[in-house]
């Protein structure tokens, strides 16, 4: 065929669920080899960078349309499995193609930079070069490490801090070089891990048995060794000359993770993770997408790195809310992992101490393999959970007499004690003691979070800040009080209480850099101290010598409307605990609450985290709720509730209209934060007992609320599989 009468349906990044037709550029031609490369096109009055995604053939109509500007690939950046995915992911969250593969680029690639050259610079020491250097110092520090091996600028930027310009006085006198080379993904030796434990072989045989795809659930209690079995099955994969691709949680890649797969597996360990720049994270796209790049760790967004060498998928932590995108196009990192692996034919492994309930009830209706492994790895002994009833106690910052006590003999026998608060700030409300006058967010009319030791006020839903007042703006009394308590005036507090050791607070405000953490923990090492956090201490960092772990204020908790706030609130409370006594000293948990004999807790305690899932299924299955049901929530806003009710009964009759049995429509309802931002919400639910009828009904309607008038004057979205209603 001429290149006359073929053009190029392009996807593009915009909200319209179409391909667009373009002629193909002056002097190329449009054929089925080009499908998945990016083209530039004119788009009105811009232009864009888009994907082929079908060529078609031209008809008379055809004269008219535009040429695009150019082709970017040759051969295409999406292809085969990855592109075939992508559209599934498309079809599934019913959103454009085109939005979707602008969400798995990296944002260069998205913006039509050529895919990068990802040859490694090693440095080398010449020979002798060592015992030139007199002087002590980075130059001769550097030399040493060298002198082991040449090692790659990435391997040195782990290894030794400020190495460069040691690097830069190296080579001015001749002393190393710098060398251009494809990465070498032969394993050079890597160190030998633990002997796995019978538990651990038994899972690592079971993952070396999988032929082809299958699902494992790894279902093993913290400090069980799941890391350990990963490792396993990760060199195993390697030594068939394969891809490993490992998701971590937001907060789970650190870099002790990295360090402990580098010295392990004896690769290139290639990280992807939101502290990267765009260079470096298409840097690593482009590596796996050669298949040089050969173990992939990153969180959620790196489930889209091509694998075309694929032999594994692991995703720990998989229960863990960061696998769900919030905003955009709403995938969930972990249920796309088990597609992509299905399509791969590879085995893909899902770890957790407390999974979610949807992989939970998956391997107990036998569609996953279900793995345990019960009991901690070594020497470690679970720690014993302790209750505190705080009713009519006088608690001073939240801390009651008992836990102030028990925290003095933890720091005096020299141990470490984390306290766990799941609120930032300094303290929740400021309130009038004279008027009742509360600071309330005016944009989401909620109360605003004090910091600052009271000088500041933040908004943790809008973000909007502002100065405390100074008196009442109500009454003008100067009664303003900060009510119950934050991180930061725990904090506080502690250090009042225990000058004598390092306190030091982990929340998303002190830690606000990505290595922040782990020079604090690292800086602290084993010495007696408490740590005071939020949920960002929950996992992570080994701390070893911690030996108590408190947690307070997590009554609210107790009683959220959400459906899924029991099983998060599990989840979280079994995390934290787990981390106590990782190592051979015993560790405690002590459980401070006003309602010590809530089945949530009691359940938790008598029967951990196993007997609490088994009774919140049973509850999900008589309220038909997930993974009884399949949901999608449809939430719409604008400055005024009129039209956003309007276009929300609209939907809620093109549902109907669909005329799929089975499915229900819930809604219009106000938004569990019904303001926000300044903007009135509301939302529909669809629900359906059958996955298909649900899809089937979003089939059918989406696409006509994609056209109607309303639609387009308002911000709306659908969360296909929502993690929280909110
Ligand atoms: P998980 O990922 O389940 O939380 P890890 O793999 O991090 O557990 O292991 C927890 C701790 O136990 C680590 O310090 C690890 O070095 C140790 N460990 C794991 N497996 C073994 C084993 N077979 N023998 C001895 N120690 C082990
Ligand atoms: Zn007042
Ligand atoms: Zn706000």
């Amino acid at each position: 065929m001429s290149s006359d009468n073929t053009l190029f349906r392009v996807a593009l990044p915009v909200p319209l669920a179409r391909l667009f037709d373009y002629r193909a550029p002056e002097g190329a031609r449009a054929d089925a080899t080009q499908i998945g490369g990016r083209v530039r096109v004119p788009f009105g009055s811009r232009e864009l960078i888009g994907v082929v995604a079908e060529v078609g053939p031209a008809d008379e109509a055809a004269r008219d349309l535009k040429a695009a500007l150019a082709l970017l690939d040759d051969p295409p950046l999406l292809q085969g499995e990855l592109l075939d995915s992508l559209r599934w992911l498309a079809r599934y969250v019913h959103a454009p193609l085109g939005e979707v593969l602008a969400t798995a680029l990296p944002a260069a690639l998205r913006q039509g930079a050529p895919l990068p050259e990802t040859d490694a610079i090693v440095w080398h020491l010449v020979s002798g070069a060592l015992e030139q250097i007199k002087r002590d110092g980075a130059p001769r520090r550097l030399a040493a490490l060298l002198d082991t091996q040449p090692l790659t600028e990435d391997a040195l930027d782990d290894a030794m801090p400020g190495w460069r310009a040691a690097a830069r006085t190296l080579a001015t006198r001749g002393l190393a070089r710098s060398v251009r080379e494809a990465p070498s993904h032969i394993p050079a030796g890597g160190r030998a891990g633990h002997a796995l434990n019978d538990a651990q072989r038994a899972a690592a045989d079971t993952i070396a048995a999988i032929d082809g795809f299958g699902a494992v659930l790894l279902d093993g209690v913290t400090g069980s060794g799941k890391t350990e079995v990963y490792l396993d099955a990760i060199a195993a994969c390697l030594a068939r000359d394969r891809q490993a691709l490992v998701l971590v949680p937001e907060i789970g890649l650190t870099p002790q993770t990295l360090a402990r797969f580098r010295a392990r597996l004896g690769v290139e360990v290639h990280a992807l993770h939101s502290g990267l720049n765009d260079t470096a994270r298409a840097r690593v796209w482009a590596a796996a997408w050669r298949g040089d790049a050969r173990v992939i760790v990153g969180t959620r967004s790196a489930i889209f790195t091509p694998l075309p060498r694929a032999g594994l998928i692991v995703v720990d932590e998989e229960h863990d809310g960061s696998y769900k995108q919030q905003d955009g196009i709403r995938y969930h990192a972990r249920d796309f992992a088990l597609v992509r692996g299905k399509a791969l034919g590879v085995p893909v492994v899902l770890g957790s101490a407390t999974p979610s309930l949807e992989s939970l009830h998956n391997a107990l209706t036998e569609r996953y393999v279900h793995v345990r492994l019960p009991q901690r790895a070594g020497d470690a002994r679970p720690p014993t959970v302790r209750v505190l009833d705080v009713r009519k106690r006088a608690l001073d910052a939240g801390l009651s007499p008992e836990l102030i006590a028990k925290l003095r003999a933890t720091v005096e026998a020299g141990g470490q004690a984390l306290v766990f608060r799941n609120r930032r700030g300094y303290a929740p409300v400021l309130l009038c003691h004279d008027c009742g006058w509360s600071a309330q967010c005016t944009r989401c009319e909620t109360p605003m979070t004090v910091h600052g030791g009271g000088r500041r006020l933040q908004c943790h839903h809008c973000g909007a800040r502002r100065p405390a007042p100074q008196a009442c703006p109500d009454c003008g009394g100067l009664a303003l009080q900060p009510q119950g308590v934050g991180t930061e005036r725990l904090e506080e507090r502690l250090l009042e209480l225990f000058p004598e050791v390092p306190v030091l607070r982990v929340d998303r405000g002190s830690t606000r850099r990505r290595d922040a953490l782990e020079t604090m923990l690292g800086e602290l090492g084993d010495r007696a101290g408490i740590l005071v956090g939020t949920q960002m201490l929950a996992k992570g960092h080994d701390l070893p010598n911690l030996t108590l772990v408190a947690v307070v204020g997590i009554d609210e908790g107790l009683f959220s409307a959400d459906f899924r706030a029991s099983e998060k609130l599990a989840q979280l409370l079994i995390q934290v605990a787990g981390r106590a006594g990782r190592a051979r000293k015993a560790g405690e948990v002590w459980l401070q609450t006003h309602h010590p004999t809530h089945p949530l807790l009691q359940t938790l305690i008598a029967g951990g985290y196993p007997a609490f899932a088994e009774a919140e299924l049973a509850e999900r299955e008589v309220a038909g709720f997930p993974p009884f049901a399949h949901l999608a929530l449809l939430r719409a806003e604008a400055k005024h509730i009129d039209p956003v009710m309007r276009f929300l009964e609209s939907a809620k009759r093109a549902f109907a209209d669909a005329g799929v049995a089975g499915v229900e429509v819930h809604g219009p309802l106000p938004a569990p934060m019904p303001r926000r931002a300044g903007f009135q919400r509301a939302q529909v639910l669809v629900s359906s007992p059958q996955r298909r009828a649900l899809h089937a009904a979003l089939e059918r309607a989406v696409p006509l609320l994609r056209e109607t008038p309303e639609g387009k004057r308002l911000r709306w979205s659908l969360d296909v599989d929502p993690v929280d209603l909110y």
